[in-house]
């Protein structure tokens, strides 16, 4: 498989391209086409695998695809940790090159002014650790209203570091019609059925 059998837009096969990515991983294969019909995703990979790219890339696409109705935050990401933050930051800055997307993540640790003062110029897909998040949310600097695509990336590590109950508040704020892409390592039981309180049919995938 080649990621142009994948019915990517040209702007994104070529940042892929000079990425020196040549072929989809298999997470990305599996998930790609899922995502871009606007499903709901519930994918088990672990981090290494191709994971970010699997849902950076069909999200890029889908907000592409969709005219834009105002200038609130159209994507959130969840991750339970600043490195993970970062690394998908970074991805998001890869495949959007050739795109008129803004990104941003945000964590804890740090001065929240340069965060804010990039939220006030708009962002469409904010990268966030659950506690910056809802601090700045109930400063009034965030509002998630407008969400169209959310995901839960490392769900199962979020639920061990205990960001449970900020989950479940994020989840209150977020638009009941959206599409939920929702990552975890591993999956047992009690994630799974967390899962699905929150998606609406998903499509599963394993690697
Ligand atoms: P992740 O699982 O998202 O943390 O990605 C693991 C590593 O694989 C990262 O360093 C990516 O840059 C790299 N990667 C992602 N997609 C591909 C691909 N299709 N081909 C080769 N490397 C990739």
């Amino acid at each position: 498989m080649k990621f142009n059998e994948l019915n990517i837009i040209d702007p994104i096969l070529k940042a892929i391209d000079e990425a020196g990515y040549t072929k989809p991983t298999e997470i990305q294969s599996q998930s790609i086409p899922i995502v871009l019909t606007g499903s709901d995703i519930i994918g088990c990979a672990q981090t290494g695998t191709g994971k970010t790219a699997s849902f950076a890339i069909p999200i890029l696409q889908n907000l592409t695809n969709k005219p834009k109705h105002s200038k609130g935050i159209r994507t959130l990401i969840l991750t339970p940790t600043r490195e993970l933050a970062v690394q998908i930051n970074d991805n998001f800055a890869l495949y959007s090159k050739y795109l008129p997307i803004k990104h941003l993540a945000i964590f804890g640790g740090v001065n929240q002014k340069p965060q804010v003062s990039t939220i006030k110029n708009g962002v469409d897909v904010l990268i966030a650790t659950p506690g910056r998040l809802l601090d700045l949310i109930s400063q009034g600097f965030i509002k998630l209203n407008q969400i169209e695509i959310l995901v839960l990336d490392e769900a199962d590590r979020m639920l061990d570091m205990g960001f449970v109950n900020d989950i479940k508040k994020v989840l209150k704020l977020v638009p009941a019609k959206r599409q939920t892409l929702f990552f975890s390592a591993t999956m047992p039981k009690q994630i799974r059925k967390f899962a699905h309180g929150i998606l609406n049919n998903p499509k599963e995938v394993n690697v």
